[in-house]
């Protein structure tokens, strides 16, 4: 335990006591993510100013206290789960939305600001804010700008790290910086803003944000193609891109993925076809309807059995219902659902679906396939039961070969999700040892005690 009686004084003068608890229900409501994991953390601390939080990090600091940040909790890989206790710092009172300036194109905004609120609040000023994971009616930009945030549009417009042009932040000894500027600018490291994007948590607090928008695009246009075979849909998906069509979004669904959202929504969905591969592109008009052609003449050609293209924005929200009720509808099928995100160069996707098809037969494990397929970016979600030992035992094996298989074929271990502690003990067989000693001497550098998010990314001793 870190947290003596004298530190919850320290904590509740820096904050106010009623932003502080360690009633055991509260740590019980902060103790997991979205992932099946569970750790609880000693005390429960609310600010609402950097100032704040950076009264709380020098407490930390003082007292070697571990200091896990959180948004709204929807990580996939165990990010703001307080895995050594200590202080589980809510960021959520920081939801102001601090400039929105139409003219320069450029909002700042508090990193508790929802990500839906941002884009919806972007668009009444004929303005985009571009990133959407899947999440975006729940997740915190904060938590978007520390896991670097990927989404459905990643094929277009790239990912939250694109956008990300200045950051208010705590460091690890309580002082308050700002990284980044609107204007370009060349003094010291340029990209400090990209260092700190995708973090984790592990480096610095967030307390702002400023992001690039851009011009609302004039027209969407939505198609979903049906395959009889996953191949095909997989191969569809490459010739797109080799085709040199950049699409706003490729979203690819296997059949395990349609039966489940059938089985949830009851929709109509065709259970019979291997695959869905949904399609959106945007832009001027004229230039929508010709990308539009050339995209379902490539489905055609690579084996699309059925095309259905919306022509209202009711269609439209039809077309996309599938995919967005993905996540529930695995949830159905078995307790535990363990969601992966590797990725893979767009050509290389065929074969990392077959891989992933071989290595559900091989551990005859329940796992569903779908994903941001036009960014080479894949989904492989494993239904399981965290109480079967015996079940979990072929589960930890089945995603070691995820991985390896991801990174033979010359991709990574996380595409959007982040590494925190479910990827850690992979990280050095991407990155090498030398790669690790360089990334592990930045977070030394940064945070010289390691109270930051401890016991994530970084878990090698025998580098150090
Ligand atoms: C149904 C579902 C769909 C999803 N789809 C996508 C998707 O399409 N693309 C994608 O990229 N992700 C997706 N995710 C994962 C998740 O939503 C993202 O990682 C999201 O960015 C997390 O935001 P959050 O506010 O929930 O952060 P949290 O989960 O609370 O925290 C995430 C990490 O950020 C750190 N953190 C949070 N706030 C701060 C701060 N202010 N300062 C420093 N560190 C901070 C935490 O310590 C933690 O390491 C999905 C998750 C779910 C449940």
């Amino acid at each position: 335990m870190t947290i003596t009686a004298a530190v919850l004084e320290e904590l509740k003068a820096a904050v106010g006591s009623q932003y502080v608890s360690n009633a055991e229900e509260k740590l019980m409501v902060y103790s997991f993510d979205s992932t099946f994991q569970e750790h609880k953390p000693e005390v429960v601390v609310k600010p609402h100013t950097a100032k704040e939080v950076a009264a709380v990090v020098k407490i930390a600091a003082a007292h070697h206290v571990p200091l896990t940040a959180r948004g709204a909790g929807t990580c996939l890989s165990g990010g703001p789960v307080a895995l050594q206790g200590g202080i589980l710092l809510e960021m959520t009172a920081f939801r102001r939305i601090v400039e929105l300036n139409a003219d320069e194109q450029y909002a700042v905004v508090e990193p508790g600001v929802i990500t839906n609120t941002l884009i919806a609040e972007a668009a009444k000023q004929g303005l985009f804010y571009p990133p959407d994971p899947s999440s975006s009616g729940m997740s915190t930009l904060g938590g978007n700008v520390a896991e670097c945030a990927g989404g459905g549009r990643g094929v277009k417009y790239g990912v939250t790290r694109d956008y990300v042009l200045a950051l208010e932040l705590v460091l690890a000894d309580g002082e308050i910086v700002t990284v980044g500027n609107v204007v370009d600018g060349l003094t010291g490291w340029l990209d400090l803003p990209m260092l700190f994007t995708g973090s984790e948590g592990t480096l610095a607090i967030i307390t702002k944000i400023t992001v690039r928008l851009l011009p609302k695009p004039q027209a969407i246009k939505t198609a979903l193609a049906q395959y009889d075979h996953l191949g095909d849909a997989a191969q569809t998906v490459s010739a797109i891109i080799s085709a040199g069509i950049v699409p706003t979004t490729i979203e690819i669904m296997d059949q395990m993925t349609i039966a489940a959202v059938e089985n949830f929504l009851q929709i109509g969905l065709d259970t019979t076809k291997e695959a869905f591969v949904l399609l959106e592109v945007d832009g001027e008009l004229w230039e929508v309807e010709q990308q539009l052609e050339q995209i379902i003449a490539i489905c055609r050609d690579n084996g699309a059995v059925k095309i259905e293209v919306a022509h209202t924005e009711a269609e439209r929200t039809a077309l996309w219902k599938a995919r967005k009720s993905i996540s529930g509808a695995c949830g159905k099928i078995n307790p535990t659902k363990i969601g992966e995100d590797i990725a893979v160069p767009p050509a290389a996707i065929p074969a990392m679906i077959q891989a992933v098809k071989e290595i559900a037969r091989k551990y005859q494990l329940n796992m569903v396939v779908f994903g941001h397929a036009g960014d080479g970016n894949l989904h492989p979600n494993i239904m399981t039961d965290k109480r079967n030992a015996e079940e979990m035992e072929r589960v930890e094996a089945a995603i070691g070969e995820l991985f390896s298989n991801a990174l033979a074929l010359g991709g990574t271990l996380s595409g959007e999700h982040g590494i925190g502690f479910m990827k850690a003990p992979y990280v050095l067989q991407e990155l090498g040892p030398a790669g690790y000693k360089a990334q592990k001497a930045v977070k030394d550098g940064l945070d010289p005690a390691g109270i930051l998010n401890p016991g994530k990314i970084f878990i090698e001793q025998e580098l150090e």
